[in-house]
């Protein structure tokens, strides 16, 4: 099942912007749910709702009316909520890169402003000259999380969708004050979706594939079950201190593979198209485009 969050031109056209909504794409289209119901009329209201929404999804698809091929696929989550990361939290890429094993996730956050949806540009920031790219799974919390235990994380899990943690690498190591958060935080560094897949029918999520195309090009190729921690134990670890939300989102770490561990280094350009696939989960395409574009 594949959710998404949706924007549909408004039938006056003197008004710009459009109205949200959420459905769902199969493989004969994507279908508007959101318009069907008064109480959950965006992927916010779904999320909040899903025990109650889920069961009645095939009889919805049934009066749910095809999008319009002016409707835009947005990012799946809203901007709004923590956009958590953690760093080092794949094995091959640890010993890629000769680091240790972390014994605790490293965990840092992107600011508001960093979240964009498929095919979104990613531009390039006028003073950085290092933009590495990060495929990444994400996950997205669907109940309220204040310290619980893994064996009840999946609980407060709503689903899994891909993810790229944008990263200026310039910013990101050694400045500022050796913090990472403004080298993650350029706008539109962290592209999501184009889906939002349920936990329910995603699988094992620590034995998916995921890989990073660069025009084509693969230059990341793993699996999650390469994860350090995995999702339960990284709820487990970041609820003992902060209340995780619904629609908060926890980027769960990298594979090897990235630009700046490369001889030569390979940093985007502008003109690159950046593809995240992760098996079962779509692929996340983005254009990099120069600064001011
Ligand atoms: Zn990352």
């Amino acid at each position: 099942m594949k959710l998404v969050r949706l924007q549909k031109e408004k039938a006056d056209s003197s008004q710009v912007s459009g109205v949200e909504s959420w459905g769902i794409a199969t493989e004969s289209g994507i279908f508007d749910l959101g318009c069907l119901l008064n109480t959950c009329p965006t992927m916010m209201d779904a999320i909040k709702d899903w025990e109650s929404i889920e069961p009645k999804i095939d009889s919805l698809l049934k009066d749910a009316p095809e999008c319009a091929a002016s409707s835009r696929i947005l990012s799946p989550l809203p901007e709004s909520g923590k956009t958590l990361c953690i760093g080092l939290n794949y094995r091959d890429h640890a010993l890629e890169t000769g680091a240790e094993i972390p014994t605790e996730p490293v965990v840092f956050s992107k600011l508001d402003g960093t979240r964009c949806g498929p095919d979104d540009p990613i531009p390039l920031p006028e003073v950085s000259q290092q933009v590495d790219y990060e495929a990444e799974l994400v996950m997205v919390i669907g109940k309220r999380a204040w310290r619980v235990q893994e064996e009840q994380a999946d609980d407060h899990i709503f689903g899994y969708m891909c993810g790229h943690d944008v990263s200026a690498r310039d910013w990101q190591k050694g400045r500022p004050g050796g913090q990472w958060l403004l080298g993650k935080s350029f706008p539109n560094f962290a592209p999501t979706g184009p889906y939002l897949v349920p936990k329910q029918y995603v699988g094992d999520p620590c034995n998916l594939g995921i890989t990073m195309r660069v025009n084509g090009e693969v230059l990341q190729d793993s699996s999650t079950n390469q994860l350090i921690f995995n999702p339960w134990q990284l709820i487990a670890y970041i609820s003992q201190c902060c209340v995780l939300n619904p629609g908060d989102l926890i980027f769960t770490g990298t594979p090897p593979g990235v630009g700046a561990a490369r001889t030569p280094p390979r940093f985007l350009r502008s003109g690159d198209v950046c593809e995240v696939e992760i098996q079962g989960l779509g692929v996340l395409r983005n254009p990099v485009v120069a600064p001011n574009a």
